[in-house]
């Protein structure tokens, strides 16, 4: 079994694909009297060893679909392994759509939720704050619900818990009516969306840029909605996302593998490459995008007020230590929010992600960039890589004895341990 970048394999004792509430219930039970652990997987799109395990693998790819809508109150109340490309589906049959999204659709809504994945615009949190009721079986056995009315400590805790508070079967989510987008991408440089970065993510509803390392070019990606101008989405959509975005830019990476001491110039050919697009479709159409290259991923969330120095410092870290990499570093921003093990607590922020070819070395790249990250009171993204240990989470998550306390009443004998979380909570 390996992850979505092939950075970690492993060899499950068993996987469990149950159908039923009742099945994942009765697993759970099972393994807790024999002494097993379980843990619990998505479309394994992390890039850490989160789901590791000798034991019982739990895939809830057989455990998806719409269980309830409430349309007055835009509530819709979904099955844990639902994927999100899915879940746009199935709210857009309703009228419904999700607030925000991240990059790519693929992922499960338990696995999107317990890791605090993200998309962009300063006015939305992670995904985990569109969670309005979480509904788990923990390491007891027992069926379990919260939200902000019903145990709202366990709420806060569940929100973002790395499936360590038990088995998440069911999400529900506050919907918006659905709604269009307009999609604008484009070539700029980077001066002037550094100067105008504050105005950019206050005067729309999505901004996101991607610099390139050794170049003066950025990629600008920005989102608003669309109200009374008709669709459009072209051959050229395609092309740029097939062909540039994908299969040019994957003949790029294996170009610099090859000859490494060209990167440089890699980097410069590919942001060169970006080309003005605009797409007019719906919400759930326009966040998703294809993801065909594999790469290794480090993402850093950093307070907002610091993101201008950090970029500042890690494009002077690129250039010192000429690092062979030429794949776009991308930047975004993320509204604070209550939930205690997320990356955004109490903080407006903006997420920096550095990307490496999947067959290239991330460390030495990775190891200079987390130095920055860390030197700005830096919190790394749960799903994607980074070296924190025990000792550094106290001083980051102000709410980890919180989320601790949870997490020993809903697990107390470890079920759904693994070594590679015991050595990040446990010790
Ligand atoms: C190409 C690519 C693009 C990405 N884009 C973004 C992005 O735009 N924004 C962003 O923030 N992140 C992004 N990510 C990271 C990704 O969203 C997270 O790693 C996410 O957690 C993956 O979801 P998954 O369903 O694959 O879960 P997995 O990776 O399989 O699991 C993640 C965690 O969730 C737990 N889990 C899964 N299902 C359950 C359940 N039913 N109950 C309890 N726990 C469960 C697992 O135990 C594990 O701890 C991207 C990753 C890739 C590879």
């Amino acid at each position: 079994m390996e992850n979505w970048s092939g950075n970690i394999t492993w060899e499950p004792g068993e996987v469990a694909y149950p159908e039923t509430e009742e099945d994942i219930q009765n697993i759970v039970i099972q393994a807790a009297n024999d002494g097993r652990k379980i843990r619990t997987i998505g479309t394994r799109h992390s890039f850490n060893p989160l789901f590791v395990t000798e034991d019982i693998l739990l895939s809830l790819d057989n455990y998806q679909g719409l269980v309830e809508v409430d349309k007055q109150a835009n509530l819709v109340t979904v099955k844990g392994g639902t994927k999100l490309s899915e879940l746009g589906e199935l709210l857009f049959l309703q009228g419904l759509a999700m607030e925000n999204q991240g990059d790519i659709d693929a992922q499960s809504i338990a696995g999107t939720i317990s890791t605090g994945t993200h998309g962009t615009g300063l006015a939305f949190g992670t995904i985990s704050t569109q969670v309005a009721r979480i509904k788990l079986i923990n390491g007891k056995g027992e069926i379990v619900t919260c939200s902000e009315e019903e145990d709202r400590d366990l709420f806060k805790a569940a929100q973002v818990s790395l499936g360590m508070l038990g088995v998440i079967t069911e999400v529900t989510l506050r919907c918006v009516p659905a709604y269009r987008l307009e999609l604008q991408n484009r070539q700029e440089s980077l001066e002037d969306v550094l100067n105008e970065f504050d105005a950019r993510i206050n005067a729309n509803r999505n901004f996101e840029f991607y610099f390139f390392p050794y170049s003066k070019k950025v990629w600008t990606k920005t989102l608003n909605l669309a109200v009374d101008i008709p669709h459009k989405v072209t051959w050229f959509n395609d092309f740029t996302e097939n062909v540039l975005e994908n299969r040019m830019f994957s003949v790029l990476c294996e170009y610099a593998r090859r000859f490494p001491s060209r990167t440089a110039r890699v980097a410069r050919i590919s942001a060169s490459m970006i080309p003005n697009v605009r797409k007019v479709y719906q919400s759930h159409r326009v966040y998703a995008t294809k993801r065909l290259v594999r790469f290794n991923e480090m993402e850093y969330n950093v307070p907002l007020e610091a993101h201008g120095a950090v970029v500042s410092e890690m494009r002077k870290a690129i250039d010192k230590h000429r690092f062979r990499v030429h794949f776009p570093v991308e930047n975004r921003v993320v509204k604070g929010d209550d939930i205690y093990l997320s990356p955004a607590y109490e903080r407006d922020s903006a997420y920096i992600a550095c990307h490496v070819y999947h067959k290239k070395d991330y460390q030495p790249y990775f190891e200079a960039m987390e130095e920055i990250f860390r030197d700005h009171g830096g919190r790394p993204h749960w799903g994607k890589m980074h070296t924190l240990k025990q000792s550094d989470l106290a001083d980051l998550y102000p709410r980890l004895e919180d989320f601790r306390k949870q997490q020993k009443a809903m697990d107390p004998n470890g079920l759904f341990d693994n070594p590679y979380l015991n050595l990040l909570f446990k010790g």
